[in-house]
This record gives structure tokens, C-alpha cells and sequence, in this order.
């Protein structure tokens, strides 16, 4: 494909049968997106013909599924930009990339009264293990307020920095509102103050071209299910020096090279951080994702994308009492009815086959900063339709005369 024609891209995605009626309307690729055929392929393909597990058997099945395996690590590297393919550790997703972070890079370094900037946009996973750490370390978690854009807020950081601050934590981009922080800044605001940044991409890789050395980040998580991969995959860059700083968190099979009963050596990086059998087909299926979306044109993709929540958003606000909380060209509409709660809604847009999402959207801070008890969020990917926004609009249309006094 050198143009995006998003016909044919539908055609990648199993899940959209053409002869379903009604088709299915799926408007919540932020909580995770569907799967095309090719990464469908890739694992079936392991379960159906590998035979092996990886770094641990020694015949030839075995040999050339770890050569597979570790080719995967370079091709996912290479998608964000990391230096090395040693500088990229499977996780399970960007939780346990944020928790790895957390409890084998900081706790260590943190001395009571040490302090963690985390912004009030994150999503529970790049808040709660931060709280988990400063409760186990009496450290502290300070927050990064939000502007009146509810973007965090960059100018706010400077005084925030001191010689206490250990981390920051930041979303590149909201799960919620779509807004996008200036992550530029805010690094280089903390590597002047001699302080790392964590940043969390599970949204922000799906929607940007990322290179995690270009924009000189410590850490970056990201999960596979977001980015048409498999779920239960993900991923933990680290600068190779940070990286090779920390301890293993999990211990286990092949994380270490040799043990006695009284102690172990560590592997090198990154097997010393991947205890146990990993996820070898989610691994093959990421590696997959990421070489199927080097054949689309990602920018037409987004454009398209956020042309279809534009059009919603325009439609929806004719309905009083609509309030978007859509930022900059989202393809994330996050949107209330005042005077109608969203699980009402939700409740009957459910029932005519509308797919998205109403809540906090494990965002609890934002909400509460956005000033509403939840929202209705439906995310847009490449392979929605103008139909799709047009069941959207009736269905909420629907809901509120129905609900309305
Ligand atoms: N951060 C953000 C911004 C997210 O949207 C999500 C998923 N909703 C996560 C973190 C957590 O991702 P996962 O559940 O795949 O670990």
C-alpha cells in the first residue's frame, strides 16, 4: 500500500466481516485495537509448526525459533528507535514494564524523603506503582498538575525539580484526552536537574513515529495489544547504561548464568530481566505488527483516524448539554452529556452494537481534573468508517432522547 486506501486496510482485520449485519462498529481501539490477519498468522504459525521453546533447548527447531525470537527484538527496537536490540526487554505489557522501572531501577536509589514527579494525566499503571514504591521506600509522589488544556503542565516542572527528585513519569500521549505533552521539554527540563524520565507510550506509539534516541527518553514502555500485536506482549527500552545498572526483579530459569544455594550471577541484559518461559508467540506476533505496519502510510492512517472523531465531534455537539474533552487532532473522543449519566448511555449504545468504552478509563486524577464523575471514549482506528461515526451519533442521539426528562 503506498497510499492509504482504508478499504483495503479494513480487509486486513478478520474481526470486520464484510457480510455481518450490522457490522461491527468498533470505537474502542485505545483500550486495545483489533488484530490484522498477519499477526494472527504469526502466532498461529508458532503454535501450529515451531515445535520449541527459545534459549533453552538444544535442537535445531529450538536453535533457529531463538534466532526467530531474537530477530523479533531488533525489528521492535529498530520500530521506536533504540540504539541496540539489547536495550529492549519484553514485559507483559507497559504495566509491567512501568513496574520492572519501578522496582529494579528505583527502589534502590530511593532514600526516604526522595521524590517521584508523576503528571495527573497518567493512567493508573504509570501512577500506582510509582505510590506502591514511595509507600515502600517513604518516598514521595509529587504531582504534575494539568494546564488549562489538560495537558500536564511542562512550566510547572521547573519548580518541581530539586535535589530530591529521583524520576519523572509522563504519558507521551492521554489516554483519555489524546493530548500530547512536550516530552522534548520535560526531558531535558530533567536531565538539567540530573533526573531520568519514564515515559509511558501505550497511546503514543500507536498514533506517532517514535525514536526513543532522537528524543533522548531513559525509559519507555509500550504494549503489543495497543499496536495490532497480541496481548499479553510488551515492552521496556532502557539507555543501555540504565539498563545495565539494575537487578533483576523476577528470578527464575535462563536470568542468570550460574547458581549455588547460597546465591546466583545475574545474566547480561536484557535475559537477566525475562525470567521463565516467555511469551514466544506474542513476541513473534509483535515483531509481525510491527513489520505489517511498515507497509501502511501511518500519517494518512492517523489522519484518517482523527478525521472520523473530528466529524463526530462536530456532529455531537449540537446536543446540549455535549462537552468534548478531545485535544489537538485526536483520533480519541472523550465526550459527557451533562445531566445524563454515561453509564446510561453506554448502557444503550451497547445494546444496538456500538463497541467503545464510558468510565474513568483507569485515569481516575484526570477525571476528577476534567470535573466529571466519568466519560463516554470512543477511539478511532484507520479501519473505522464514516457509518461507523454515523451509529455512533445515532445511537447517543438515541440514548439522550430516551434518557433526557
Ligand atoms: N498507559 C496508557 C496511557 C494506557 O492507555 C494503558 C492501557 N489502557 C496502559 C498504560 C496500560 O497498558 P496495559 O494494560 O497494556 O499494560
Amino acid at each position: 500500500m503506498t497510499h492509504f486506501d482504508f478499504a483495503e486496510f479494513r480487509r486486513h482485520f478478520p474481526a470486520l466481516r464484510p457480510d455481518d449485519s450490522p457490522p461491527l462498529c468498533y470505537l474502542d481501539s485505545a483500550a486495545t485495537a483489533l488484530t490484522p490477519q498477519a499477526v494472527i498468522d504469526a502466532t498461529v504459525n508458532y503454535y501450529q509448526n515451531a515445535g520449541a521453546t527459545v534459549h533453552r533447548s538444544q535442537h535445531k527447531a529450538a536453535q533457529s525459533l531463538t534466532e526467530r525470537y531474537e530477530l523479533a527484538r531488533s525489528q521492535v527496537g529498530d520500530f521506536i528507535g533504540a540504539p541496540r536490540a539489547e536495550d529492549i526487554v519484553w514485559t507483559r505489557g507497559t504495566t509491567e514494564s512501568i513496574n520492572l522501572v519501578a522496582q529494579s531501577y528505583l527502589r534502590p536509589r530511593l532514600q526516604p524523603g526522595d521524590e517521584i514527579i508523576v503528571s495527573q494525566a497518567e493512567h493508573h499503571a504509570n501512577l500506582v506503582p510509582w505510590l506502591m514504591l514511595a509507600e515502600q521506600c517513604q518516598a514521595k509522589v509529587v504531582t504534575l498538575p494539568l494546564n488549562a488544556e489538560y495537558l500536564p503542565d511542562i512550566s510547572a516542572l521547573p519548580a518541581r525539580l530539586n535535589s530530591r527528585t529521583r524520576l519523572l513519569a509522563i504519558s507521551q500521549m492521554s489516554n483519555v484526552t489524546g493530548a500530547q505533552p512536550d516530552i522534548a521539554n520535560a526531558v531535558s527540563l530533567c536531565h538539567a536537574n540530573g533526573t531520568p524520565v519514564l515515559v509511558d507510550g501505550a497511546q503514543g506509539v500507536v498514533h506517532e513515529n517514535v525514536d526513543v534516541k532522537a528524543m533522548n527518553i531513559d525509559f519507555y514502555a509500550f504494549s503489543g495489544h495497543k499496536l495490532y500485536g497480541p496481548t499479553g506482549i510488551g515492552v521496556l527500552y532502557g539507555k543501555t547504561e540504565l539498563l545495565a545498572s539494575m537487578a533483576p526483579w523476577h528470578g527464575g530459569g535462563k536470568m542468570l548464568t550460574e547458581t549455588t544455594m547460597q546465591q546466583f550471577t545475574p545474566q547480561q541484559v536484557p535475559h537477566r530481566f525475562e525470567a521463565g518461559t516467555p511469551n514466544i508467540a506474542g513476541v513473534l506476533g509483535l515483531a509481525a505488527a510491527v513489520e505489517w505496519l511498515h507497509s501502511i502510510d501511518r500519517i494518512a492512517a492517523e489522519a484518517h483516524s482523527a478525521q472520523l472523531a473530528a466529524t463526530a465531534e462536530s456532529a455531537l455537539s449540537k446536543l446540549p448539554g455535549f462537552r468534548s474533552f478531545r485535544r489537538g487532532s485526536s483520533s480519541i473522543l472523550a465526550f459527557d452529556i451533562a445531566g445524563i449519566h454515561h453509564s446510561d448511555i453506554i448502557a444503550l449504545l451497547a445494546e444496538k452494537g456500538v463497541a467503545l468504552r464510558a468510565g474513568q478509563h483507569c485515569a481516575q486524577p484526570l477525571t476528577e481534573a476534567l470535573g466529571v464523575s466519568g466519560t463516554l471514549r470512543a477511539s478511532f482506528a484507520p479501519y473505522n468508517t464514516l457509518q461507523d461515526v454515523e451509529r455512533l451519533i445515532d445511537g447517543v442521539n438515541f440514548a439522550v432522547d430516551l434518557l433526557s426528562d
